[in-house]
């Protein structure tokens, strides 16, 4: 008999995680979620490591949901003290239906003006759809999809079986399309790159082809990482229904690995993903959403720059020292306060390199943006 699904509401004393300044990849700087385990069951699913799923049975994870009921009025107490930024929220899966709690987070948001981030495997976000927009115009904000595979990728098939329950990908591009026409950003996040399934050519080409062709403007991409219990529960899938792919799994993630262990050029994949990004003429990085208006729009310009141009040097396999030097002025500079072009008309470029971090050589790369877009 199958087993039945179980959702156990709680009421979690906090719900918002809060980090020190935006993040590079999402460019969010808060999330809140709703529910916790997740339906799906998706095979690679990193939320089944241990940090993420305490459960004493991990056979509960997909059966068990646990449900934070005041989710809603925890996510207003926390954002009516914090400044407006992006938060990453709303989650999808068939608890969705009928506990509504991401939308209702979603219009928290709304009340007290944060612009938000999605990131979805469900078309059951189109729901919410009047509600996005409405944010949207206030604050932009990005809806995006999970999407590692194409319905015209030779390895669709057998991404799909490693997805298990998720809805079938064709509905997410439709709904992908949809939020495009309703002027929001998307794209698709093309998270995990599974070894020997997603990183064929075919199936690069495919994803970024479906994005462009469905109104994304932008593909992330990132490999696998395994953990503890997950990387257990993923290594029996492998045996159980892939088990040509074990010898290539075992070589990748020896014991204690967490990324993929590659002895030739890790960053080939980044590469090729960026070249079908120019050719398809898309991104492969997320535009970084700013509120029309914002001071410190110049600042989180800059940083969007410095951030891109880390990236670029990590696929380019370009000295740490330098991709350092880089990352660490970004981050200065989202700490600062002031308006750069400010600091930059009263103090010309020796206001820049008085900015921790931004020494003379960076302070030059900053003042060409500034000079670029002011
Ligand atoms: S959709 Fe899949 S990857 Fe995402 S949380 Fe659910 S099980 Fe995990």
């Amino acid at each position: 008999m199958p087993r039945r699904i179980e959702f156990v509401t709680y009421r979690p004393k906090t719900i918002l995680n809060k980090g020190k300044r935006a993040d590079h990849w999402f460019w969010s700087r808060y999330s809140a979620y709703p529910y916790k385990s997740c339906l799906h069951r998706c095979h690679f699913c990193y939320c089944r490591e241990r940090k993420y799923c305490p459960l004493e049975d991990m056979d509960d994870f997909g059966y068990v949901i646990q449900v934070k009921e005041n989710a809603p009025e925890l996510l207003r107490r926390a954002l009516t003290r914090l400044p407006v930024d992006i938060v990453i929220t709303g989650d999808y899966q068939a608890a969705e239906r009928k506990f509504e709690l991401s939308r209702r987070m979603l219009e928290v948001c709304l009340e007290l003006g944060f612009p938000v981030s999605v990131l979805e495997r469900s078309p059951l976000v189109l729901r919410d759809l009047d509600l996005l927009k409405e944010i949207n115009q206030q604050a932009p904000s990005v809806v995006f999809f999970s999407l590692i595979s194409a319905p015209d990728s030779p390895s669709y098939e057998r991404v799909r079986q490693m997805e298990n329950l998720a809805p079938a990908m064709e509905k997410r591009y439709a709904a992908m399309e949809q939020v495009a026409r309703a002027g929001i950003l998307t794209g698709a996040c093309m998270m995990p790159i599974l070894p020997g399934l997603c990183d064929t050519d075919e199936n690069l080409e495919a994803t970024v082809r479906w994005t462009t062709e469905h109104g994304g403007q932008f593909v992330l991409a990132a490999g696998l990482t395994l953990a503890d219990q997950q990387r257990d529960y993923f290594f029996g899938v492998l045996r159980a229904q892939f088990p040509d792919l074990v010898p290539l799994y075992e070589r990748l993630y020896p014991p204690n690995s967490y990324g993929p262990v590659r002895s030739g050029d890790p960053h080939a994949i980044g590469r090729r993903i960026r070249e079908l990004c120019q050719q398809y003429g898309i991104a492969d990085r997320m535009p970084r959403p700013i509120i029309p208006g914002d001071k410190r729009a110049l600042n989180k310009r800059v940083v969007e720059a410095l951030a891109n141009e880390c990236y670029n040097m990590e696929l380019d396999n370009a000295p740490q020292q330098r991709i350092w030097a880089y990352r660490r002025a970004a981050w200065a500079i989202e700490d600062t306060e002031q308006d750069l072009g400010l600091i930059y008309r009263a103090m010309g470029r020796k206001g820049l390199e008085s900015i921790e971090n931004v020494g003379p050589k960076l302070a030059e790369v900053v003042e060409d943006r500034i000079s670029e877009w002011t």
